[in-house]
């Protein structure tokens, strides 16, 4: 058994992991549903979790503004390097003749009552949770803001998890002296739709292990801010990678924050889509079209080992400014006299006037343009409010 894991361990090194750990699938079973195993996988005797850092200079420059793409691609090429460690050793646990699969990275929602689809979920329980997994596996433990958070990486990383019924031989969790949250509460300060509370705290046991955690506002509202359908925060001096602003204050009821995340997912055009990533997630991974769009994930990314740096983080975070569209697609700082234009999506957008005053602008070429953008652009090329 020992050997067999530390040939497992191996392997997912050679592939690209980090960090790797084994939780066995009794730990699992007493935590929060999405904790457990047995839900893919109902012989499951292990758990395997890896874990790949981000680039940090590249996560840098996303949070200051300076590049909003390469991060993007960053998060893309991991997400295909997980896939990558997770298939090898299934081809490995299963050439060795037990059962093995490969968690989807992400997407992958347990059914909801009353919901037809992903766009008319409001709960989004993942099917596994990989983070529950390396917090059994010993790679990290819960931050205050909810995200895993490791000693070397801080939450700087993608994680992966393959389920298996091979017994491994498992990890010991991070003791709570090694715990490395700090309680800065810096992820609470950078999320501009305040999904994470800087007072309030509530307790997550999984594990064996209970972990203080903030106490959150309804998922729809990280869903709200995560997509970009608001992305300006509450003080309206900076905002995350989102051009786009709802004509009225996030409600505070979860029913009423429900039935808006449900009308802005509804026309979202990326829902019409056919590429619709909720639709096979690691099809989209491994598209070289595909665009990995992602505009937040500040209350991650700001969240590195170093105090010091977290702090350093939030003021990059907090002075970067906000975004504009631009009607190539890419997304900018804005400029002090961009403004804000309706579209028929159910929110505005921020765009500059000499950008919208285009009489015939030339259609650049973006490849993977999401699919809200271009249909935002399109209907600002047409619209009179240019
Ligand atoms: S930002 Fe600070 S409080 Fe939040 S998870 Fe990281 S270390 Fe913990
Ligand atoms: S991903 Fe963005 S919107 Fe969601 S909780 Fe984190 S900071 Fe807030």
């Amino acid at each position: 058994m020992a050997l067999a894991t530390t040939n497992l361990k191996s392997l997912a090194k050679s592939c690209g992991a980090d960090l790797i750990g084994v939780a066995s699938k009794a730990i699992l079973t007493d935590g929060p549903p999405s904790a457990d195993p047995r839900y893919l996988l109902p012989s499951v005797n292990s758990v395997i979790s890896f874990a790949v850092s981000l680039d940090t200079d590249l996560a840098r420059d996303f949070i200051s503004k300076k590049e909003w793409r390469a991060h993007c691609d960053d998060r893309k090429k991991i997400a295909q390097k997980l896939y990558r460690i997770g298939d090898s050793l299934v081809e490995k646990l299963r050439s060795d003749g037990h059962e093995a699969i490969n968690v989807d990275l992400n997407n992958n929602y347990r059914p909801e009552d009353n919901a037809a689809d992903v766009s008319e979920m409001t709960e989004f329980h993942p099917e596994f949770s990989h983070r529950y997994a390396a917090l059994a596996a010993g790679i990290g433990r819960l931050g205050f803001s909810g995200n895993l958070l490791t000693r070397k990486y801080g939450a700087l990383v993608e994680l992966g998890s393959v389920l298996t019924n091979a017994t491994l031989a498992p990890d010991s969790t991070i003791a709570d002296e090694d715990h490395p949250c700090d309680k800065c509460k810096m992820c609470s300060l950078v999320c501009p739709v305040q999904m994470i509370s800087t007072k309030i705290s509530k307790q997550v046991s999984v594990a064996g292990i209970t972990e203080t955690i903030a106490q959150k506002r309804p998922n729809t509202c990280c869903w709200i801010g995560c997509s970009g359908y608001q992305g300006l925060s509450t003080s309206g001096t900076w905002s995350n990678w989102s051009p786009y602003r709802l004509d009225q204050a996030l409600p505070e009821e979860k029913e009423e924050l429900d039935a808006l995340c449900i009308s802005l997912q509804k026309a979202d055009p990326q829902m019409q889509d056919a590429a619709n990533s909720f639709e096979n997630y690691r099809q989209a991974i491994f598209d070289p079209d595909w665009f990995y769009y992602t505009v937040c994930g500040f209350c991650r990314t700001v969240c590195s080992p170093d105090r010091k740096t977290r702090l350093a983080n939030r003021k990059l975070i907090t002075n970067s400014g906000t975004v504009a569209l631009k009607l190539d697609g890419s997304h900018v700082v804005a400029e002090e006299n961009a403004r804000e234009v309706e579209t028929p999506f159910g929110l505005n957008v921020i765009a500059s006037p000499k950008e919208l005053s285009q009489k015939d602008p030339e259609m650049e070429k973006w490849p993977g343009q999401f699919p809200l953008d271009r249909e935002v652009i399109k209907h600002l090329r047409q619209s009179d409010s240019r």
